[in-house]
């Protein structure tokens, strides 16, 4: 499978503590994770340039994307938005990782804000399965533990999900639907809260083992379908 992941870099990755979880970078984090899975991996940087290097040609070739952004959500063009999206709604899955519920790529396809409640506070979350018979919580048991990520929590704005498989508890008391399966057009893309760039949470064998499930359940099962668009809108159509 063609996976191309997207992924910012930014100034608090360069940080001290930025190059401690993730030294190789947490774009070729991720892109190992998924290599380690058989997948062709290409690695797309985002900054504040946006998402240039996100070609038409990876564009077409990709199964999945995996987005991670932070800093440049507003860097990113309209026109690359644009193109994602309707290849997300023809059936390439999606997997948006912690921040990115504020790209402007999520809440194109959710529709809604998106806000939430955060703190940057280094506690300990615990990822509670509610769904033990989904594929993406295969193998994984009740929960998974995170010694320290960002609390998210809610009231999150989104739709109710498709799928909800997991919900994350913090120490400081909140939750978060952090694990979500959402059905857009032709694809499904999910969502996963964890992955603050300054704590190694991907570096975590059952974070891995999660988002590589999360990769094969998104998917398409099908061939992408040519265009969005009802064949009988144009049947129909005045000409
Ligand atoms: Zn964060």
């Amino acid at each position: 499978m063609n996976v191309t992941v997207a992924c910012e870099h930014n100034p608090a990755m360069d940080s001290e503590e930025g190059k401690r979880a993730y030294p190789e970078g947490l774009g070729v984090c991720l892109k190992e994770m998924l290599s380690e899975a058989g997948h062709c991996v290409t690695l797309v940087t985002m900054d504040e340039n946006g998402a240039e290097g996100l070609t038409d040609d990876i564009l077409a070739k990709t199964d999945v994307m995996f987005w991670w952004g932070h800093w440049y959500h507003q860097k990113v063009s309209d026109e690359i938005i644009g193109k994602v999206a309707d290849r997300a709604l023809r059936g390439m899955g999606m997997v948006f990782l912690h921040s990115a519920h504020d790209s402007k790529m999520f809440k194109k396809l959710l529709g809604s804000s998106c806000s939430l409640k955060w703190r940057e506070d280094g506690e300990h979350e615990r990822l509670w399965c509610v769904d033990p018979t989904h594929p993406v919580a295969r193998g994984l048991g009740e929960f998974i533990d995170i010694p320290e990520e960002e609390m998210y929590g809610e009231p999150f704005d989104i739709p109710t999900p498709d799928e909800l498989v997991y919900i994350g508890w913090f120490r400081g008391g909140e939750v978060l639907r952090g694990g979500c399966v959402f059905r857009r057009g032709a694809g499904k893309l999910f969502y996963f809260n964890p992955g603050h760039e300054t704590y190694p949470t991907y570096k975590l064998p059952a974070v891995r083992q999660l988002l590589r499930q999360a990769c094969d359940y998104v998917a398409p099962a099908l061939p992408l379908k040519e265009k969005i668009c009802c064949p009988h809108i144009e049947q129909f159509s005045v000409r």
